[in-house]
């Protein structure tokens, strides 16, 4: 007997935060979603995150959609490790010093808990810190950290409670379209974690063809990938970032630290194991899809810990990883429909998917299925100029 059509309201090509959420809040509109998911979720950026969420950016837009998400992580709670324990951005010279205090105006009046704090109360909150060079921080108590795996489990579970379809280890390899709108998408079930991509994938012996009106490009580092299966260009290439986490060691501090100078670091001690984890962004930086792991990292950020927290000298590396930031000339995400009716586009996240996937995923819901967004997001749209950058990298 021949297959009934597959359909839907609503097709999700991607299954890291970002397609999870927006499928998430599709499903709990009343929609009928399917998450289409080469690997397994989890298995690109949002896997390889490092769990911190923060509200202190530089763009009116980019702070209320972290403030809205950080209400979701909330909703999640223990259930998604939500422990708020903070984020401190160094500041080391009078230019930073300047830069944060701005930012900070723009963040207290949008609500958010947050200041600039002296050299002096930064020690007290993580004893032990070098305070060479040191002129205080901003610092935002209220900002956090999740575990990625335990929020996308909350999300695909309310997904699959709500009716909702999420099919792994399958890719999409093409888009079909007629009259100018999206029609189906068709799949490679031999997918996994061996899978080509699709540009280089010449034959397949099985897939599946699902229906809707409306598809969603949340491919993370194959966003213009998918985005060229119907000719649309997307702005947004991959660079690689490494972390690497070390074994549980006592409660010394909770707050993310950010020195974004360039011997610079960004880690956090997770609060559920005692352990830190972290990294550094390379200078130059190293754009492509590679996720292999580089002594140099391994050498480099070690070092770089244990200069700026000197008791950390003894603790061991237990393991290290790399994985995408999905980037755009201006250090802004894409969150936009195209030119082509049904067809939308949703990520180049440059680095923060993870703390602003719950209210993007909202966001784009709404854009979806009500044709207008609780909070402006016309900044991010796909054909911007891309020159306005964000200063909270
Ligand atoms: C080392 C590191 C640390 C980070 N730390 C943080 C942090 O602390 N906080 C934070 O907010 N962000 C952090 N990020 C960034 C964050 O991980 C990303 O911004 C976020 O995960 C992007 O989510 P996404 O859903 O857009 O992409 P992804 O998670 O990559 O999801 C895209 C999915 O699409 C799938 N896919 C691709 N092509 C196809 C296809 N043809 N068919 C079907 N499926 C397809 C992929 O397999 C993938 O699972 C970090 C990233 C790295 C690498």
């Amino acid at each position: 007997m021949k297959n009934l059509p597959q359909t839907a309201d609503c097709i999700i090509i991607g299954g890291g935060i970002i397609g999870c959420s927006i499928a998430y809040h599709c499903a709990k509109m009343g929609k009928k979603v399917i998450v289409i998911e080469k690997d397994y979720l989890g298995s690109g950026s949002t896997g390889r995150c490092i769990g911190g969420i923060r509200q202190q950016f530089s763009s009116e837009t980019t702070v209320r959609i972290a403030m809205d998400s950080v209400k979701i992580f909330k909703e999640f709670g223990d259930r998604c490790e939500w422990y708020s324990g903070g984020y401190i951005f160094l500041a080391h010279s009078r230019n930073q010093v300047d830069e944060y205090k701005k930012a900070i105006s723009l963040q207290k009046r949008l609500g958010l808990d947050v200041s600039f704090i002296s050299t002096q109360e930064i020690e007290k909150i993580v004893p032990g810190i070098d305070t060479t060079n040191l002129l205080g921080g901003a610092y935002s108590p209220v900002d956090g950290q999740a575990n990625p795996f335990l929020t996308l489990k909350i999300m695909s579970d309310a997904i699959k409670e709500l009716g909702g379809k999420i099919h792994t280890k399958e890719e999409v390899v093409s888009i079909k379209k007629e009259t100018g709108r999206v029609v189906s998408v068709k799949t490679n079930t031999n997918a996994g974690c061996f899978a080509k991509q699709s540009s280089e994938t010449t034959s397949f012996s099985s897939g599946n063809e699902y229906f809707a009106p409306v598809i969603v490009n949340c491919a993370g580092a194959y966003l213009s990938e998918i985005g060229k299966m119907l000719g649309i260009e997307i702005p947004s290439y991959p660079e690689r970032h490494e972390a690497l986490i070390t074994e549980s060691i006592e409660n010394l501090f909770n707050p993310m630290l950010v020195d974004y100078r360039a011997g610079g670091y960004y880690f956090i001690q997770r609060h559920e194991t005692g352990q830190i984890i972290g990294c550094y962004t390379p200078i130059p930086t190293f754009e492509g899809k590679s996720k292999e792991s580089s002594i140099k990292f391994l050498t480099e950020m070690p070092k770089r810990m244990i200069r700026f927290l000197p008791v950390l000298s003894d603790t061991k590396v237990l393991r290290q990883w790399a994985g995408s930031y999905i980037m755009t000339p201006d250090g802004n995400p894409i969150l936009d429909k195209t030119e082509i009716q049904g067809f939308y586009v949703a990520g180049a996240m440059c680095g923060h998917g993870f703390m602003l996937g719950p209210c993007c995923g909202k966001l784009m819901a709404e854009l979806i299925f009500e044709g207008k967004t609780s909070i402006d997001i016309s900044e991010f749209s796909l054909k911007r100029k891309f020159k306005k950058k964000e200063i909270f990298k």
